[in-house]
């Protein structure tokens, strides 16, 4: 317990919304298991105080190809069957479903994708998914896919084209079904196509400022005040805010928040932990030093490294100077304000 303790449970009574964790990759992995939530994570969500979770569809490379609409499909179908049996969760496919979890108590799952794999080239199937309930899509991960091209990570050397014609195609229908666009991982001429496609708000549910970690996968101060001129949302990412594992700290993590602040306003951010050394630590070495290899070594920040330690940041958020109003904003209100705006 320490003074501040009143004070941040009074911020986080409303809840912390985070926009972007690789829960359905967990329940792939664990496919033969039951109650994975419950066993594994409902005590750190409890403790972190969620809300409300994006929750992504991922396909990892060795299931790309025509196997990657059932892995995709696998994923839904444990998320479903997770909250069915845990009356602590529910399934949140409007805004007004993310109202009602709040008021009673229950940690919202929002599904989003994380690449656009799993519709190999077939419009039709973005329409079947938001028949499922999914509310948010991001072209791509670090790769290109049938729509577009990831950053890589690295300071340079992504590819230099944008959308294919599916992948405009796609950015239309999802912006008419009310599919949040998520601008995470994609390349410059991406982001700036799909920029020029759409008029909503944009999010980039879990990235980290170039200022600081000077790869092209995060996102560059022009792009950041793109987002701000939509109207959209960052969510910082906790395991890229540094290059070094020295610097990769809680003071880090908030110095982006702050960078985001001063070119956009308050506004535009919020949270994206991307928790994930869960899922590192259960990768065999090999196949784990194989993906850093491929994409970078990632540097966990100790005292926030799961949703257990979202308190740590709000308590760093009040020690480094932001007020009350501002701290909601970047837990959950300004997550809320765009899913309004968009669902
Ligand atoms: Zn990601």
């Amino acid at each position: 317990m320490t003074e501040l303790d009143p004070h941040i449970a009074r911020l986080h009574r409303g809840g912390v919304i985070d926009m972007h964790f690789d829960l359905p990759l967990d329940l792939f992995w664990h496919r033969d298991r039951q109650n994975m939530i419950a066993e594994k994570f409902l005590a750190e969500f409890e403790a972190g105080d969620v809300a409300l979770l994006g929750v992504a569809i991922y396909v990892e490379d060795q299931h790309l190809g025509p196997d990657a609409l059932r892995v995709a499909l696998d994923q839904v179908a444990l998320v479903k069957a997770e909250i069915d049996s845990n009356p602590r969760l529910m399934f949140c496919r409007s805004f007004a479903d993310i109202e009602r979890a709040r008021s009673e108590g229950r940690i919202g799952l929002l599904l989003t994708m994380e690449g656009a794999e799993p519709l190999g080239d077939d419009l039709h199937l973005v329409r079947i998914f938001y028949e499922l309930g999914l509310r948010s899509m991001s072209l791509t991960h670090a790769r290109q896919n049938a729509a577009a091209s990831g950053g890589i990570f690295a300071a340079s050397g992504s590819s230099p084209h944008g959308l294919t014609s599916f992948g405009r195609e796609l950015v239309r229908e999802c912006e008419r079904l009310g599919i949040l666009l998520d601008l995470a991982h994609i390349n410059a001429a991406g982001f700036d196509d799909v920029c020029a496609l759409t008029a909503k708000p944009l999010i980039v549910s879990h990235s980290n400022a170039r200022r600081y970690h000077d790869v092209e996968r995060n996102i560059s101060d022009d792009q950041i005040k793109v987002i701000g001129e939509r109207g959209g949302v960052i969510g910082v990412n906790a395991i890229l805010v540094s290059p070094t594992a020295h610097d990769a700290t809680l003071d880090r993590y908030v110095d982006h928040i702050e960078h985001i602040a001063n070119l956009i306003g308050i506004d535009g951010v919020g949270i994206g932990f991307d928790f994930c050394e869960f899922l590192f630590c259960q990768m065999p070495a090999a196949e784990r030093e194989a993906m850093e290899a491929k994409l970078t070594r990632p540097h966990y920040i100790a005292e926030l490294g799961n949703h257990s330690h979202a308190r740590n940041l709000t308590r760093k958020l009040i020690e480094r100077g932001f007020n009350d109003a501002d701290i909601e904003k970047i837990l959950r209100g300004n997550w809320l304000r765009v899913l309004q705006q968009t669902l």
